[in-house]
């Protein structure tokens, strides 16, 4: 039986639409992109919370062949994330292809038919030739494992999912977590709230954010003249390169440079808290980069008002009406706001259950084993799959350096199906297990190993203490090897 799509794609975000646009180019457009959210965008759509802007400069964070010049910062508000996806899901023709309110829950490999069977919770099974997962990093919700949480008479808010209805003026309010999240949310939380106590488990290098307004003449000239636009794209992604090529990964070699953007964050937290005693507690323990860290002007700065309190003792419970912590103290509240990020080792890799070939589990197969993809796409006996969102796959500071390389990945891949004129790929084991002993042994050098991560409890290492996430190249390199890996590493039928 001829399956129903060429190619169906799980997720209408960043990356989603990447693939979408890179297997469109390749001529392949009887494709359909499912997603269990009713609108497109993935992250952008579905975090509103007060606060949310991008910390990757807007010009990097966005794909190269779409420039937007209307930023209207340096570092955007998420609204024009969202419309910036919406925009480009009109431009490159992609909504016709795009399915809402869809939940997949899994699929497998048909051997036989030599397609995939994509599984949908309403009891659909759709069939294609091409998988591809862009099921996003940062997908899967951490709901806090609190005894008593469940009993909490007020209103409590996950930040992935924002009550836009509930009006923070005048509350009580707690926020647990000091992620990238919290840090954007405590601010704005902090100008409504009548008293807001904030829940710190572990501190978080917060760096200042040079969050410049785009002047109006500045957009005109980038739309006027996009190699203007190119050239600060150019500049802002040498800077993220230089902080986590030599900074983070090259730590044992570069450590100076490590060590100059903890002295700056040092330096930004004197500046911005008073109290020695608050400015202590929200000094990490840890290197700078073992977790990522945050950019931001006014997150330290709101830990001086009287109302807004630092919370360090871990929480023993939550009652109707108040959190206590572990040292016998209470803070009532009547707002409870989870900035508790989420679960990538345990739900999000992979997001569904994918069966490959001779009844591979994906999942249990990267826990049993080692979490890892060749090229951070590709995985053995999962033909036909390509894994967007995979270990090893994440290559520098924003997210599209590592979408666009994974689009010339396909095209580089196809290619080569098309001029052989088969319809199945499959990586080999030696080219995955190559690629593995490579990223590895060059992780070695990095912050994750060398540093002191001990206390950083960073979402980069794995359930195994293995910090998997991250492609230990500069992002030239994975450009460079995304176009030119050699095509003998599939197998082709
Ligand atoms: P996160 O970095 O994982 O932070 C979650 C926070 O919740 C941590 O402080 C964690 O403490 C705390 N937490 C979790 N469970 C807890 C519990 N049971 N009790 C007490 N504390 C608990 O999540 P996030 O802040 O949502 O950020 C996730 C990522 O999203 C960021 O790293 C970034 O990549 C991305 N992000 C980007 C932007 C942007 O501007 N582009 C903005 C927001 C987020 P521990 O550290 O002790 O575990």
């Amino acid at each position: 039986m001829a399956p129903r799509f060429e190619a169906v794609i799980v997720g209408a975000g960043f990356g989603g639409m990447g693939a979408a646009i890179q297997l469109k180019r390749l001529g392949i457009d009887d494709l359909v992109i499912l997603d269990r959210e009713d609108d497109l965008g993935g992250t952008w759509h579905i975090n509103r919370y007060p606060g949310l802007a991008v910390d990757i400069a807007s010009v990097t964070y966005s794909y190269s062949f779409e420039p937007n010049p209307h930023w209207s910062r340096l570092f955007a508000p998420g609204a024009e994330l969202k419309a910036y996806a919406e925009h480009v899901a009109d431009k490159y023709d992609l909504r016709r292809h795009m399915r809402f309110n869809v939940v997949v829950g899994g699929a497998r490999w048909d051997d036989e038919a030599q397609q995939w069977e994509v599984r949908v919770e309403n009891g659909e099974t759709i069939t294609a030739r091409y998988l591809v997962t862009a099921t996003g990093f940062l997908s899967q919700p951490k709901m806090p494992d609190i005894p008593g949480i469940e009993t909490f008479a007020g209103k409590v808010v996950h930040t992935t999912d924002w009550d836009d209805s509930h009006d923070l003026t005048g509350c009580r309010a707690a926020i647990i977590g000091t992620g990238a999240t919290a840090v954007q949310l405590v601010p704005k939380v902090a100008k409504k709230a009548a008293e807001l106590t904030v829940y710190q488990r572990t501190p978080i290098w917060v760096a200042p954010k040079p969050d410049l307004r785009i002047p109006p003449p500045v957009r005109r000239l980038f739309a006027r003249v996009p190699a203007t636009q190119r050239l600060a794209r150019v500049v802002s992604t040498s800077l993220l390169e230089m902080l986590m090529v030599v900074g983070v990964l090259r730590y044992r070699q570069a450590r100076v440079t490590n060590r100059g953007a903890e002295l700056l964050a040092r330096a930004h937290l004197r500046r911005q808290v008073k109290d020695p005693v608050v400015r202590r507690k929200l000094t990490p323990g840890y290197s700078f980069g073992c977790k990522r860290p945050t950019f931001s002007n006014t997150y330290l700065s709101t830990f001086n008002s009287p109302h807004v309190h630092l919370e360090t003792s871990p929480i023993a419970r939550v009652e109707p009406d108040r959190i206590v912590t572990s040292d016998g103290g209470s803070a009532e509240i009547d707002t409870l706001l989870l900035a508790t990020g989420f679960d990538l080792w345990d739900t999000n890799f992979p997001a569904i259950e994918i069966i490959g070939r001779e009844g591979r589990n994906l999942g249990k197969w990267w826990r049993e084993n080692r979490f890892q993809a060749y090229e951070g796409i590709s995985v053995p006996r999962f033909p036909n799959l390509l894994s967007l969102n995979s270990p090893y796959s994440y290559s520098g500071l924003s997210y599209f350096t590592t979408i666009e390389a994974q689009m010339k990945h396909i095209d580089r891949l196809f290619g080569e199906l098309r001029r052989r004129g088969a319809t199945t790929f499959e990586v080999t084991d030696r080219a995955n297990d190559d690629f593995l002993d490579a990223v590895t042994g060059r992780l070695g050098d990095s912050v994750f190993y060398v540093g002191d991560c001990s206390s950083a409890r960073s979402y980069y290492f794995n359930q195994h203490g293995e910090a998997a996430l991250l492609r230990p190249n500069s992002t030239l390199a994975t450009h460079h090897q995304a176009t030119h890996f050699p095509v003998t590493d599939y197998h082709y039928a």
